[in-house]
């Protein structure tokens, strides 16, 4: 692999920051970033990005994975997983607008969203990304007029009740009627190029996955009598990670995946679309302490981070993040973390045992790379957290200041 042409030039006006073998998530690293930079602070670290790449890619040998953009849509994580030679899963304009800006090659990426408007994708084509995934006649009908320039997957739809964020009640049709859909496609000549899922974000074990890929096996020689020769199979994303409960390590989970898919042909191209395997462990939350009462016999701490900023994903992804606070140890004392907004809502954890905090104490969040900077908002005008993105001691930009 010609390594060099896919990596972005190197930020080599960059100053260092850290040394270069230093963690940028150890203690020292963060308060020195934020002695730089303040805080709210949100760091990426692309070694963790790319470590994490490495392992599910040994976990999923001859699978090409597409880094889905959605959890962590950041420049230094979709600069550093092309240099390692991955390839992008995109559902929106902005993310086609993302990688265009960051001259991604659009041969490397596929546009996923099961719904999308006319302007959606020409936006796509527009920029050479054609490969698109439909689960629905209608959707199917919108493609007719670019049958000659690109190419379909169908979206088949398996729940995992048990995943954290089941994605097979809102997107993806029933395993039965697919060969309908194909038989629609070859009527109206367009071509549809194999099968996808997502078996739900966060899975709580590997056995949907083999399941879906047993389904999808019979489901592709199905097609095949029905004039079509799909040719490829995408297995979504929903590999878990960490969080104050463990998960099951990627390579045993992935075991059941790979059996599952020895039995398809050998001709068969194999995706996978992981985001939040990917970035989830890559970056912190830093906050720091803007305020404190006694309440109720408890320590209520005001942070300058909380649910409505880069804690989001407590509420949109049900997550609960591992979080402690960068003092001493010490006598603790029951204790509370709020987010800085004026909201009731707004409150990170009630029931924690903490020593005692003083104004600008730095509070960590781990595991907080996916669904959580990327769904914050400004509500109260607080702003988002300031992203710095390092990689072996070194800033990493995009150029625009990013
Ligand atoms: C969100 C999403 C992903 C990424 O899912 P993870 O659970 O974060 O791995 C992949 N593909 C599609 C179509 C998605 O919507």
């Amino acid at each position: 692999m010609a390594k060099t042409l896919l990596s972005p030039s190197p930020a080599i006006d960059e100053p260092l920051e850290l040394d270069p073998g230093q963690d940028p998530f150890a203690p020292q690293s963060i308060q020195y970033l934020v002695s730089r930079y303040g805080s709210p602070l949100f760091i990426i670290d692309a070694e963790r990005v790319r470590r994490q790449y490495r392992r599910l890619a040994a976990a999923l040998p001859g699978v090409d994975l597409h880094y889905a953009l959605k959890p962590l849509p950041h420049s230094a994580v979709i600069n550093t997983l092309r240099a390692e030679g991955a390839f992008f899963d995109l559902a929106t304009n902005g993310e086609v607008e993302l990688v265009r800006r960051l001259k991604v090659p659009a041969e490397r990426c596929i546009h996923t969203h099961p719904i999308k408007r006319d302007s959606d994708i020409r936006t796509a084509l527009a920029y050479g990304v054609d490969r698109f995934v439909i689960d629905n006649p209608d959707e199917l009908r919108k493609f007719v007029k670019y049958r000659n320039r690109s190419s379909l997957l169908i979206r088949v739809s398996f729940s995992s009740p048990e995943a954290r964020c089941d994605l097979s009640r809102k997107f993806g049709c029933e395993p039965e009627v697919v060969p309908g859909l194909f038989k629609l496609a070859a009527d109206l000549r367009i071509k549809i190029d194999g099968l996808s899922f997502h078996v739900g974000s966060q899975a709580a074990g590997p056995a949907m996955f083999a399941e879906a890929i047993a389904r999808c096996t019979d489901l592709m020689r199905v097609a095949a009598q029905l004039g079509h020769a799909p040719g490829i199979l995408d297995i979504g994303g929903g590999f878990p990670v960490d969080y104050l409960q463990r998960s099951m390590p990627i390579e045993e989970f992935c075991a059941p995946i790979r059996a599952a898919l020895k039995e398809l042909p050998s001709t068969m191209r194999v995706i996978a679309e992981p985001g939040r395997y990917i970035s989830a462990p890559a970056a912190i939350s830093v906050a720091s302490v803007m305020g404190r009462a006694l309440r109720g016999g408890r320590w209520w701490y005001y942070l300058d981070e909380g649910l409505y900023g880069s804690y989001s994903g407590q509420v949109y992804d049900h997550a609960t993040y591992p979080v402690e606070a960068l003092v001493p140890a010490g006598k603790t004392y029951p204790s509370v973390l709020a987010g800085p907004t004026c909201d009731s809502i707004d409150v990170i954890n009630e029931h924690l045992e903490l020593p005692k905090l003083d104004v600008g104490d730095l509070v960590i969040g781990r595991q907080m790379g996916a669904y959580s900077w990327a769904s914050a908002s400004e509500f109260n005008f607080f702003p988002r957290a300031t992203v710095l993105a390092l990689d072996g001691g070194r800033r990493l930009t995009d150029g625009s200041g990013r």
